[in-house]
């Protein structure tokens, strides 16, 4: 879909407000990771997240109206460098609103970012929670009929265990910050063509905690977060789908500034079968039977995913037929009883016959008034 926020939830430029949040309401509905089949939801659903976030807010969407997506999107990517990627409380650009709303022209895109700058600040002392981690792992259906645990590999950050998190090591000393005097903020003033404008933020010697060390930590340099590559036990519940997502609450990258977790999201793609095709939770399956079978009768094995079964082909089954095996389909997922598996039998039509089956065959036409010419067999074997 296209980028632009009006696009992507589908509303015309001048929607009123009421127009945006239903708008948002359905494309949320839709994109909901926790919901959506669809590939690449929760991208989509960030978008929708985004785009009714900018547009809902008056303040903002006069911007957007103004700078255009590009511009837009530069100047917040700009703005937003010192908090990371925030996951949208109201609000995307922080607190401070914009006393420019309205004016445009010359100029006021500068003005724009160092607000923004300056909104960065304010940004990097609220709690946050951290990034999500997402993983994508193959299983068999035969895993999926069962169930199944799997070791997952993922990478994440995590709170450095060197210093707890602190960026340097408890013995350091600490002084106070002499860019900002233990502040933790700094305040300038810029002449801009509306006049001057007084702007405070946050710090970038002490970044905002109005002390320096004397020494960074050894293991994060300082950042207080770590690369870790860690194994993740995951379990699969029977029933499981293609394509469906599990969630693992605070399995993501640490919060910052006391903010929680983000969660890790295993996608489960189920591998096809040679044998079964799935439909939801009913299975099917394919049967060939001889032609005497299918005359007559039989009791035939069919396989299933947890043994054979016995399943009784009646008397006189045209090929092409379908039988129910009940309850041989895969494990509802609410681990109340199974689907189940639809057999289609075959006829298969013998190739080669030795003269005793041909002479029988034959005299089978004959009594049923068929007119049987030599070589028929031999042309009906090389039509084969
Ligand atoms: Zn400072
Ligand atoms: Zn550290």
């Amino acid at each position: 879909m296209s980028e632009d926020f009006y696009d992507v939830l589908g509303v015309s430029r001048d929607a009123s407000k009421d127009q945006i949040k239903n708008a948002y309401r359905k494309k949320a509905a839709k994109y909901h990771p926790d919901v959506s089949d669809e590939d690449d939801a929760e991208e989509k659903f960030k978008k929708v997240q985004k785009a009714k976030e900018v547009l809902t807010d008056d303040e903002t969407r006069q911007m957007y109206d103004q700078l255009g997506h590009e511009r837009f999107q530069q100047a917040q990517k700009r703005g937003a460098g010192g908090g990371g990627g925030g996951r949208g409380q109201g609000n995307p650009f922080g607190g401070g609103g914009n006393p420019f709303g309205g004016m445009g022209g010359g100029g006021f895109e500068d003005i724009f970012n160092n607000l923004f700058n300056g909104g960065g600040g304010q940004r990097r002392n609220r709690p946050q929670q951290g990034r999500d981690v997402a993983q994508r792992i193959s299983i068999d259906l035969e895993d999926a009929y069962h169930g199944i645990e799997r070791d997952v590999t993922i990478r994440r950050r995590e709170v450095c265990p060197e210093c707890d998190g602190e960026g340097h090591p408890e013995d350091a000393d600490v002084n106070t910050c002499s860019e900002c005097n233990g502040s933790g903020q700094q305040t300038s003033v810029q002449q801009t063509p509306f006049g001057r404008v007084q702007q405070t933020t946050t710090c970038r010697a002490c970044g905002g905690e109005g002390k320096t060390y004397s020494e960074d930590c050894s293991e994060c340099r300082g950042s207080g977060r770590v690369r870790r590559t860690r194994d993740v036990t995951i379990t699969i519940p029977a029933g499981f789908r293609d394509g469906q997502r599990l969630r693992y609450r605070g399995e993501g990258e640490p919060g910052e500034n006391g903010g929680p977790n983000g969660d890790l999201f295993v996608e489960v793609n189920v591998r096809d079968h040679d044998e079964f095709d799935r439909d939801g939770d009913d299975l099917r399956y394919t049967h060939p039977i001889s032609f005497p079978q299918a005359v007559f009768g039989a009791t035939v094995d069919v396989p299933t995913l947890d043994g054979d079964e016995e399943l009784k082909i009646p008397a006189g089954t045209q090929s092409g037929s379908t039988f129910t095996v009940s309850g041989a389909g895969m494990p509802h997922l609410d681990g109340r009883g199974h689907g189940d598996l639809h057999v289609e039998v075959h006829v298969v039509t013998p190739e080669d016959l030795n003269s005793d089956q041909r002479e029988a065959l034959k005299e089978f036409a004959e009594a049923g008034g068929e007119e049987v010419k030599e070589g028929l067999f031999q042309k009906l074997k090389n039509s084969l």
